[in-house]
């Protein structure tokens, strides 16, 4: 199956609508290990790329994608405006100015975006943060694709992925960002940018299954 630059853009607005339906669950999970805000920045940042890839319709993926990554790297002040930014600019990289992504140039610019989040927070598995929940469902893609399962069937079992990911950030000890200040305290809570990682996830389930 191929995917569009319409679809692509889907995948962008339905991230932004499934932020707007749990931004107060996001940020209840960050009032317990955190500053209280990754609900409120999340959604900023998204409205600031739906509001950019409005203003600058793209004719290709890497503008799709560049456009959204850069909104969310200058409209959101904490850690995860960075992080979600250059996911999506070293997507956008990998994706390349084409019109069509085949199956396995998601699969690409999944881990290009997921190499991003490591350049940039240097995360290790482990540490409570978005990139426990992302990286399995990067690898997840690649085990269903690999197999030769179906683009659908392969989001369907990045999102069980990605939320067993979320869901295993809670025992865990943060060892990266404000989280990682609260030691041994911030064991027992999920991680909010685990949870918000597994919605991007199940958005691009959503526009491309
Ligand atoms: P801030 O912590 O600046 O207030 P947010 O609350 O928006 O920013 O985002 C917090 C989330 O960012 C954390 O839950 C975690 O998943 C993620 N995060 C923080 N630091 C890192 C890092 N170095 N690498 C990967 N993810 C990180
Ligand atoms: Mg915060
Ligand atoms: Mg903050």
């Amino acid at each position: 199956m191929t995917i569009t630059v319409t679809q692509l853009s889907s995948w962008v607005r339905i991230y932004a609508e499934l932020i707007n339906e749990h931004t107060e669950e996001l940020t209840q999970l960050d009032s317990a290990i955190g500053d209280a805000d990754h609900g409120t920045n999340m959604q900023r940042g998204t409205a600031a790329v739906l509001a950019a890839i409005d203003a600058n319709p793209a004719d290709d993926a890497a503008a799709l994608l560049k456009t959204a990554g850069m909104a969310l790297v200058s409209k959101v002040g904490g850690a995860s405006g960075p992080l979600y930014g250059t996911f999506f600019i070293r997507a956008a990289a990998s994706a390349g100015a084409v019109t069509e992504l085949s199956s396995h140039d998601f699969a690409k610019l999944l881990h290009a975006g997921l190499e991003g989040v490591v350049a940039r927070g240097k995360p290790e598995p482990g540490d409570k943060t978005m990139f426990d929940a992302l990286a399995p469902a990067v690898e997840a893609v690649d085990d269903a694709l690999d197999d030769g399962a179906s683009l659908s069937d392969a989001l369907a079992a990045a999102v069980t992925a990605a939320n067993a990911g979320r869901d295993a950030t809670i025992p865990m000890l943060a060892r990266k960002g404000r989280a990682s200040y609260l030691g041994e305290r911030s064991v027992g809570h999920q991680d909010p940018g685990a949870t918000s990682a597994a919605l991007l996830i199940t958005a691009a389930a959503r526009a491309f299954g």
